[in-house]
């Protein structure tokens, strides 16, 4: 027998050979999937409810000796039932990975990576969004060498007007790309349309209106991606449609933009299994409205038994709530409804630091976290 020996490596250390900007990135941190079972699951704004029987059966149905194939690498048929369902063409379609993968590629195709040099031009090395809102938008920033520029919401998380982005002096009517949240997480305040279609009318670089909670809401604003060619709206398959495993959004846009981040995206970001499931999704819609106006029906009892308890709850137009919680930190609550086999999530940020966010799950579950919320408050 032999022994391995190992050879002396001319790479004594090997963080160096890591880009700087990449060893000092701050990573993504996605709220927790609990490896024990039996937690009611409050924390990532995932459906209670499961993907109908009709979309479970096109899946399997689709797992036997074809998966050693490619999937379709544009993910036509699904493009084109889209396309049908929102009224406009297939070349206004990319799909992605999630939405995630669509948001990281529009960062990708949009923004100039930034020099540092005094002289070059700002806006175009610029990704801006407002806070708080979703917390991946920093790091793709960061991975492109993007300069970031977060702009506060209101106080109470409203959509500011233009006239007041122009007073504060902050925001960049130029930035290479903007993103924002609508209805907004982690706040769920929704936005109407119109002040939305303003702030487009004066942007100048492209403005992504990430919609992943829009089923939710009374508004949506679908028709800005269709009117104005600097304007995309994502959309995803994950929260309304029950998909988070399988990972499918897509995006809606000018067909010159959209062809753009055609050329950027990996030949099969797609897989196949999630085709599939997206397109019997689409075939299958009824189901999932109902299952909206189910949450939101236990969204509105659960603002109104929180709020008698002492919670200060954000008025919500998304499947999660936040809310400021009474007597404890924020923080110590997150703690005791685990202790209570609860998970909610807890953002270390200062806009959001005295606040939980909330998931709305079934009944039952609403009234677990009534019943330990209420322990918590008088204990
Ligand atoms: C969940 C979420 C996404 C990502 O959704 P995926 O399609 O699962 O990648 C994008 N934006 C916001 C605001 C989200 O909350």
């Amino acid at each position: 027998m032999t022994t391995m020996k190992r050879e002396p490596s001319a790479v004594a250390n090997p963080d160096r050979l890591i880009r700087p900007s990449v060893q000092r990135l701050h990573a993504y941190v996605p709220g927790e999937q609990p490896k024990i079972k039996g937690l009611i699951k409050l924390n990532t704004n995932e459906n209670p409810y499961p993907p109908s029987a009709r979309v479970l059966r096109s899946i399997q149905a689709a797992v036997d000796g074809r998966l050693r194939l490619y999937p379709n690498p544009t993910a036509q048929a699904l493009r084109e039932a889209l396309a049908q369902h929102h009224r406009c063409r297939a070349e206004n379609i990319v799909v992605g990975n999630g939405s995630d993968d669509l948001l990281a590629l529009a960062t990708r195709a949009f923004v100039e990576p930034s020099r540092g040099s005094k002289r070059e031009n700002v806006s175009r090395c610029r990704v801006q969004y407002f806070i708080p809102s979703y917390s991946l938008y920093p790091v793709l920033a960061d991975i492109q060498g993007a300069r970031r520029n977060p702009v506060p919401l209101a106080e109470d998380f409203r959509l500011p007007q233009v006239a007041e982005l122009r007073s504060q002096q902050t925001w960049d009517f130029e930035a290479a790309l903007t993103f924002v949240t609508t209805p907004n997480a982690p706040s769920g305040r929704g936005y109407r349309t119109a002040g939305l279609e303003a702030l487009c009318r004066a942007q100048r670089g492209v403005v992504v209106l990430d919609e992943a909670y829009v089923d939710f809401a009374q508004e949506h604003a679908l028709s800005l991606a269709l009117r104005y060619p600097h304007v995309l709206v994502a959309r995803t398959f994950s929260k309304a449609y029950s998909l988070c495993f399988l990972r499918v959004g897509y995006l809606v846009g000018d067909a010159r933009l959209i062809a753009a981040l055609d050329k950027v995206r990996d030949s099969y970001n797609v897989n196949g299994l999630a085709q599939v499931g997206a397109l019997a999704t689409l075939r299958d819609l009824p189901y999932y409205q109902r299952n909206f106006r189910r949450i939101i029906r236990t969204r509105a009892r659960l603002t109104a038994t929180l709020a008698k308890l002492g919670f200060e709850v954000v008025p919500s137009q998304t499947n999660f709530i936040l809310v400021r919680p009474p007597r404890h930190t924020a923080q110590a609550w997150m703690q005791e409804l685990r202790a209570r086999r609860i998970l909610v999530r807890w953002f270390d940020a200062p806009a959001i630091r005295n606040y939980l966010r909330i998931t709305v799950g079934t009944n039952a579950e609403a009234d677990a976290l009534v019943a330990a919320a209420r322990q918590i408050a008088e204990g």
